[in-house]
């Protein structure tokens, strides 16, 4: 029985990786100092991993900028476009992020996590060969300090399936079969991880068929175990028992349904990843030395290994730096080098090994964190537990349906056809940051800070009513990120101070800890949108972040059901949502940017998350007059599988992203119908280009070809918080100008 990680996060304990990248994208270092310090930090890993008893230790985890990318070189499967470039960590760094002369390559997300790859574009004319002078650097580096490591590679089927494929994909994994098994002989001494996490989603029978030839061909010979995450693999556990492989690594937090009876039989061994690689709340060690254990009475240990249940680039570093937490928070949490500490106590405890005093001292440490996270008052409050407890059905549905209510509204809020918005955030200039910077260290007093802001929002509202905006926003320049801002002001959320995960490349997210039950204290914008109101007369939109989106972009409590944490979330922020009607706001945006994302891999999971999600959305907005205009905002246009669950969440207006989607979701509103009013983006607010009335008045043309006018709202497809003023001011005019145009010809 042995020890495992998955992976390794790279970033860097301080971010080291982040820094020396930008530095050298700014030309302020040379390819050799980055290098060195990449070197540097896998060594510093490898010895971290080493010293806690990892047992197999990865190397080609680490990467520059992403796995999948690195793959896309080992492969030779670089797109043409990027060949004319000498150098190769430069032509890499194109691909990854373009240059005055390429275009980047696609990104997108990693399964449902936060993590981004670089979509590979693959052919059939590729002409594919092995590039693997990465790895062999970094199993000699290895070496050199003792270790004999793990050789982590993206498996053929994953890789295909994930990229963009121009012609037969099953034709290009067969092409690569030969490329993959020439790297297989290279390393025939090590044991190689070949990462399939595809088969955690919907693999059907061709996949299937497809995973048992590509594996009896490139385990013949060699040491692999297949690596799935993020959900149980069963279909693929089955057809992998029949093949050559030595294992399997598989991930017992998300697929507790993990099925291994056929493996075993199959005489495979298997990794049984208990320890999270994507939340941060410390493992309960005895109740997982309990069930290991309990599997040994059955398989024999030499069969079995502990390790993490995927890779640890999802959570973040080390604890190390948390000088600032909370002693009790802290204590209920651990980052990827103290989960180290929790595998190797694991594994000692199954095999009934003598424990060091150090793992006497992460015994006790856990076994005292399990039991105050069961009581302590930080996490637990009745009050918020009772009202979970006293929903009703009448909590989650609006006194008025949409076609009775929208009538009051529009009587109510007086808007003309087209109704001109935005999407809530205008732009945050370095200045502004600098402002909010200056209050949090009490450099400048809460009254300037509340002026000048003030002073922005009186500016911003000016300029909306001078070019003839119909329902304002105050611009949310109170506001450092639409998460954030809400967590820092809830009760049961906490903030780290070094919780840094990679988003992409040398991008870094820190999500907030749901660690308790979540409340509202007190208002958390009122002030602001109550302000914003009294300077004008045309409808001022509260802005909220929704509770779904709270919750899939933190770290959530794994102590009870993602659905109740749901509730309670989606109840506090009812609270600020009565508080902003009760003030007199009119129209109430809560913003659901993240729902799409948090949708479950394996299709048998879907309905339960949209229960609690959409639930969860109505909880927060049904409390209100009828005549009160509930809207919400999504960052994405695919919409196709997920329609009923939108039109379920009965808001009254939505908006979402469309000007990137050549139309398409326009498409499925046309066959399919919407109950509610639409704002589908007129133009694209992640480009910097300046789109002109004229187009503009095609785009409303195409949408009203679609959809019936008095549905329709204008807007951009995002908030505006990345853009200059320099471009949000003529775009908008622009937008304007159309939407007047249009309403001419109508
Ligand atoms: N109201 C937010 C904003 O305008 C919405 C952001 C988002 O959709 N990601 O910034
Ligand atoms: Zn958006």
């Amino acid at each position: 029985m042995a020890t495992y990680v998955i992976g390794f996060p790279r970033i860097g304990e301080q971010r080291e990786l982040k820094k020396a990248l930008e530095a050298y994208w700014a030309g302020k270092i040379t390819q050799d100092e980055l290098k060195k310090t990449a070197s540097d930090l896998r060594k510093r890993h490898w010895i971290y991993q080493k010293n806690a008893g990892i047992d197999m230790i990865s190397v080609n985890d680490f990467s520059l900028y992403d796995n999948m990318l690195d793959t896309t070189v080992m492969l030779n499967a670089t797109p043409e476009r990027y060949k004319n470039i000498k150098d190769c960590t430069d032509r890499y760094f194109a691909m990854a992020r373009g240059d005055n002369n390429h275009k980047a390559m696609e990104m997108t997300k990693w399964f449902n996590t936060n993590y981004h790859y670089i979509v590979p574009e693959l052919n059939e004319n590729m002409n594919f060969e092995p590039h693997i002078s990465k790895i062999k650097e970094e199993i000699s580096e290895a070496k050199e300090l003792g270790i004999n490591p793990k050789i982590n590679l993206i498996g053929p089927i994953t890789f295909v399936r994930l990229s963009k494929v121009e012609g037969n994909g099953d034709k290009i994994i067969e092409k690569l079969l030969p490329v993959y098994k020439e790297i297989i002989s290279e390393f025939k001494d090590y044991t190689i991880q070949m990462d399939e996490p595809y088969f955690v989603t919907n693999p059907n029978d061709k996949d299937l068929e497809l995973l048992e030839k590509v594996y009896n061909e490139l385990a013949s010979n060699a040491n692999i175990f297949v690596a799935t995450y993020f959900e149980h693999s069963n279909e693929a556990n089955e057809v992998l028992a029949k093949t050559p492989i030595k294992g399997m690594f598989l991930d017992f937090v998300a697929g507790s349904e993990n099925s291994i009876k056929t493996l075993v039989e199959g005489g495979k061994e298997v990794g049984i990843g208990i320890v999270n690689g994507r939340n941060v709340w410390v493992n309960d060690i005895e109740k997982s030395t309990t069930f290991v254990k309990g599997l040994t009475e059955t398989i024999n240990s030499n069969k079995l290994h502990i390790g993490s249940s995927c890779s640890l680039l999802h959570v973040p570093y080390t604890l190390k730096y948390e000088t600032k937490m909370d002693e009790d928070i802290k204590s209920w949490i651990s980052y990827a080098l103290e989960k180290l500490d929790e595998i190797r106590v694991i594994n000692k405890l199954v095999k009934n090994e003598e424990l060091s005093e150090t793992d006497k001292e992460v015994l006790q440490a856990n076994k005292e964190a399990i039991s105050t996270r069961k009581t302590s008052s930080k996490i637990h409050d009745t009050i918020v537990q009772d009202r979970v407890s006293n929903l009703t059905d009448k909590d989650k549905h609006r006194d008025m349906p949409f076609e009775e209510r929208i009538k009051l509204q529009r009587e109510n809020l007086k808007y003309p056809v087209l109704p001109t918005t935005t999407i809530g955030s205008f732009p945050q200039t370095p200045e502004l940051r600098k402002l909010r910077r200056d209050y949090k260290n009490g450099v400048i007093s809460e009254e300037e800070y509340k002026n000048q802001i003030k002073e922005m929002i009186k500016d911003l509202v000016k300029f909306q009513e001078e070019i003839d905006i119909d329902v304002l926003v105050h611009g949310e320049f109170e506001r450092n990120d639409m998460v954030e801002y809400f967590g820092e002001q809830l009760k049961g959320v906490a903030f780290s101070k070094n919780g840094w995960v990679q988003s992409y490349g040398s991008r870094c997210v820190k999500p907030p800890l749901i660690f308790g039950d979540v409340s509202r204290p007190k208002d958390m914008t009122v002030e602001w949108i109550t302000y914003a109101q009294s300077l004008t007369s045309r409808p001022m939109k509260g802005m909220l972040t929704g509770p779904v989106t709270m919750l899939n972009w933190s770290f959530v409590r794994d102590d009870q059901s993602k659905r109740t944490t749901s509730y309670q979330m989606a109840l506090a922020i009812r609270d600020e949502v009565e508080a902003l009607e009760a003030a007199g706001i009119k129209v109430i945006q809560v913003d659901e940017a993240a729902l799409r994302e948090g949708y479950p891999l394996r299709n048998n999971k879907r309905a339960e998350y949209e229960d609690w999600a959409i639930t969860s959305f109505r909880i927060t907005t049904s409390s209100v007059k009828p005549e009160t205009q509930i809207h919400t905002h999504m960052c994405y246009s695919e919409f196709s599988d997920i329609m009923d669950a939108i039109e379920d969440m009965d808001a009254d207006v939505i908006s979402i992203e469309n000007a990137r989607s050549d139309n398409s979701l326009l498409k499925i509103f046309k066959e399919r119908g919407y109950k509610g009013e639409i704002g589908p983006g007129v133009y694209d607010i992640h480009s910097p280009r300046i789109p002109t009335t004229q187009e503009m008045v095609e785009q409303i043309k195409a949408i009203l070809d679609v959809l019936p006018t008095e549905k329709v709202w204008i807007n951009p497809d995002c908030g505006l918080k990345t853009r200059k003023w320099n471009e949000v001011k003529p775009s908008l005019k622009n937008m304007v100008e159309a939407t007047k145009e249009v309403r001419k010809s109508l």
